[in-house]
């Protein structure tokens, strides 16, 4: 235990201003612990790591017991987490699913949004014990603007221990926890948010499949892992036939839709771990195969030719086929660092060109050496 309780309590008599110097030293020591709490409140990192500096700080700087903040759901009616300090053992509620507010005292202070002044314990209906040395109890509800985020909760192993002055200090403190807490959330959702943007700004909207921004970080960080185990990345460029005349005859939502079922055939081919599937640009889409060769992959960008062909998208407007088509373009090389990922994506965009020339719904391979 910290000092003998009751500090607050005896040096806050009604005293003149700066004529005693009990008064003095507690004002002193009090606007110390206030700028110790806000210091910690301004840390805005882990939120529960700035509650317990702040729980922490109370009991080591303040004669009393227990110090906890029990945090409320987003709805405000059930408790769902309490940080909590002290010299004496507390034995929280049991929250694992959450302590609604119709229980307790901290209970009361949240439904009735004012703080419990608790002067004996025994004589309160509501108090649920948490150690039964305590005797006197003050809870502070703690909020932001509108938001109610949970209560302050001090508690003294002496009766009525908790004074006006005592009161207003806690009253203070909570806000200063408010604060924390707002600060601490808004920067979690901020990271949450950012997270989010970030997995976001990597896919494409229309077909949910990365887009190129993705495609062109994964092929520079592809090119760097190959070159220093010396493994071939192979790329396969897809180019959907006469799409053009498809949005002509059919419209573009209908163009829009052969676009997401081709993403989705596609889909199935990024099979191994470290596939990518992306929307390379407008109607073509691209697989980037690491660690497979010139021939599987030409293999594979046959089989995807068939599968799509077999698809039966309606076209009425190709000259190739009654259906949607693709034209393939295939390149693989073992990256180097002397060389640029750029090579690769030419080569496959040079057998996509021969694949068109020589009557489209085709795979090609790059040339070798290309
Ligand atoms: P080719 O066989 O030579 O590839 O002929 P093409 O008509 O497919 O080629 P071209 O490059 O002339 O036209 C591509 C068309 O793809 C034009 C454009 O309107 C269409 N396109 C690009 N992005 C989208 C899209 O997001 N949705 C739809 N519906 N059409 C798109
Ligand atoms: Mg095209
Ligand atoms: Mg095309």
């Amino acid at each position: 235990m910290h000092g003998p309780e009751g500090d607050i309590a005896e040096a806050t008599q009604p005293a003149t201003a700066g004529a005693d110097p009990a008064a003095s030293a507690l004002h002193a020591r009090l606007t110390g612990l206030l700028a110790e709490v806000s210091r910690e409140a301004l840390q805005g990192e882990d939120l529960e790591a700035v509650l317990r500096r702040i729980v922490e700080c109370l009991v080591r700087n303040l004669p009393v017991a227990i110090a906890s903040i029990i945090l409320l759901d987003d709805d405000g009616q059930h408790f769902v987490h309490e940080t909590w300090a002290g010299d004496l053992d507390l034995y929280p509620a049991e929250l694992a699913n959450g302590w609604p507010i119709s229980v307790g005292a901290a209970g009361r202070c949240a439904r009735t949004g004012e703080a419990q002044r608790i002067t004996d314990v025994d004589t309160d209906p509501d108090y649920v014990p948490g150690n039964t040395r305590v005797r006197s109890e003050y809870l502070v509800p703690i909020r932001h603007r509108a938001r109610l985020h949970g209560v302050l909760n001090i508690e003294s192993t002496r009766a009525d221990f908790f004074d006006q002055a005592a009161c207003d200090v806690f009253d203070a403190i909570a806000d200063q926890v408010a604060g924390a807490i707002h600060l601490a959330r808004v920067v979690a959702e901020l990271e949450t948010a950012n997270r989010k943007l970030q997995a976001l700004s990597m896919i494409d909207g229309l077909t949910g499949i990365a887009n190129r921004r993705c495609f062109d970080q994964r092929l520079a960080s592809d090119w760097e892992w190959l070159a220093a185990e010396s493994r071939e990345l192979a790329l396969v460029l897809i180019d959907a036939d006469a799409f053009k005349p498809l949005n002509d005859a059919h419209g573009h939502l209908y163009g829009d839709e052969c676009l997401r079922e081709l993403a989705r055939l596609c889909t199935r081919f990024a099979d191994g771990g470290n596939d990518l599937v992306a929307r390379f640009g407008g109607e073509e889409l691209v697989l980037l195969l690491p660690g497979r060769s010139l021939e599987a992959a030409v293999a594979l960008g046959e089989a995807l030719r068939r599968d799509v062909e077999a698809a039966g998208m309606p076209h009425d407007a190709s000259t190739i086929a009654s259906c949607v088509t693709v034209s393939v373009g295939v390149s693989a090389v073992t990256p180097s660092k002397a060389r640029s990922p750029e090579r690769l994506l030419a080569a496959a965009d040079r057998a996509l060109y021969a694949a068109k020339a020589q009557g489209r719904n085709r795979v090609v391979a790059a040339l070798t050496g290309d």
